[in-house]
């Protein structure tokens, strides 16, 4: 009887599909109301397959009118999920962009009145403090030494340590754009958190960027055969630095962690085969702690001793008094570390330099006070 029942009902389905060519969304209405239609108790076809909710799922991807119903019950199963902190912290942060233009505007009305008042007193016969922040005694050359930022971090760091690196960066930029000796300054494995951030923060003016060339390779792929002129600088390296050389590769860990990853970049280049070195801190200067530098400190003072040919000087000039310096009279924009520092109107206005100064290279000529 159930085997008879069974071949009558195959027969029926097929027939239907020969006669009524159905679409494929008729047909498993079809088959829905078939399986009403034999669900009686016992039958073991009833509950077997769910045919009308599959017709509803393969309806939602074809037809409009059958969409939506699929959509609300979609939203009435996943009510969105945030945290009351995490609602705060997305209200802080809208609240922060939205400000921005404000802030931007803020900042140029200060000095505007700065150069006002400065206006006023040479005008009253005051002395006032040359504007110039760096007077040059020579020409811009530039050096064919690459300095290579190492990204392959991204995963170590929270978002604070990302958007620190992320200003570091700029801060590497904006000194190699007003060095005498700009080099060529890599970005390798770059990509991820970093270069989002880098693309929220700087609207894209970083690819305006001179001499800077990220790339999703590592340092091994993008300079192949050249490992035994690479050299990892590390503070935890048992070799010391004592000179810079134009066919080197130097090599700087992109990261921020606090020193939360100690040897991490000693023990990763050596892996790889390839040298390290710390800088000859502890030989010129005395510093109270730690010798682990941020990233810009560290590219900065390549750049000076580029200039220099002095670690002395370079150190002094760079190394801020919070690190514990025996002697610094240094500018006092210098005194500030911007280790650890997170997004602030400080960033953004040295993000604003950055913007306007990067839009279009001037010659060299013109962005210096040539003495000669
Ligand atoms: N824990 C990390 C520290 C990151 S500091 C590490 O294992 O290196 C960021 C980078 O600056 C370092 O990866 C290193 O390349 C460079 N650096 C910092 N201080 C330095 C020093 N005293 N000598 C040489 N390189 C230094």
């Amino acid at each position: 009887m159930c085997g008879r029942f069974t071949f009558e009902v195959c027969v029926g389905i097929l027939s239907f599909l020969v006669l009524a060519k159905p679409s494929s969304t008729v047909f498993f209405e079809f088959l829905g109301s078939f399986r009403a239609f034999v669900s009686i108790p016992g039958n073991e076809m009833s509950g077997s397959v769910n045919f009308p909710n599959a017709a509803n799922a393969l309806a939602g991807s074809t037809t409009n009118s059958d969409k939506e119903p699929v959509l609300e019950r979609r939203e009435e199963a996943e009510p969105p999920k945030m945290s009351k902190s995490a609602l705060k912290k997305l209200r802080r942060q809208q609240e922060w962009e939205a400000g921005r233009e404000k802030r931007a505007g803020i900042r140029r009305e200060k000095k505007k009145q700065k150069k006002e008042e400065r206006k006023r007193k040479i005008d009253a016969g005051e002395k006032v403090p040359s504007q110039k922040k760096k007077i040059r005694e020579g020409k811009i050359t530039p050096s064919e030494m690459r300095v290579v930022l190492d990204c392959g971090f991204d995963e170590l760091m929270n978002e604070k340590e990302i958007a620190s690196l992320c200003q570091q960066f700029t801060r590497c930029h904006s000194a190699n754009r007003t060095a005498l000796h700009p080099v060529e300054l890599y970005a390798t494995d770059f990509g991820g958190r970093l270069e989002a951030r880098q693309e929220y923060v700087l609207r894209g003016q970083q690819k305006n960027w001179k001499r800077y060339h990220p790339t999703t390779n590592s340092y091994l792929e993008e300079f192949v055969n050249e490992k035994e002129k690479m050299v990892y600088l590390s503070a935890d390296s048992d070799e010391t630095l004592h000179e810079l050389k134009e066919d080197e590769i130097y090599i700087i860990g992109a990261l921020v962690d606090k020193n939360r990853y100690k040897n991490i970049c000693d023990e990763k280049a050596k892996s790889q085969g390839i040298r390290t070195a710390k800088l000859p801190i502890g030989e010129y200067i005395r510093m109270s702690d730690r010798k682990v530098l941020t990233v810009n400190h560290v590219f900065e003072i390549l750049s000076l001793w580029l200039e220099h040919r002095d670690w002395e000087k370079a150190f002094l000039e760079v190394i801020p008094k919070r690190k514990g310096l025996a002697s610094l009279d240094e500018e006092e924009s210098r005194e500030q570390s911007l280790e650890q520092e997170s997004v602030s109107e400080k960033a953004e206005e040295a993000e604003d330099e950055a913007k306007t100064a990067d839009g279009v290279e001037m010659p060299a000529e013109k962005r210096i006070k040539i003495t000669e």
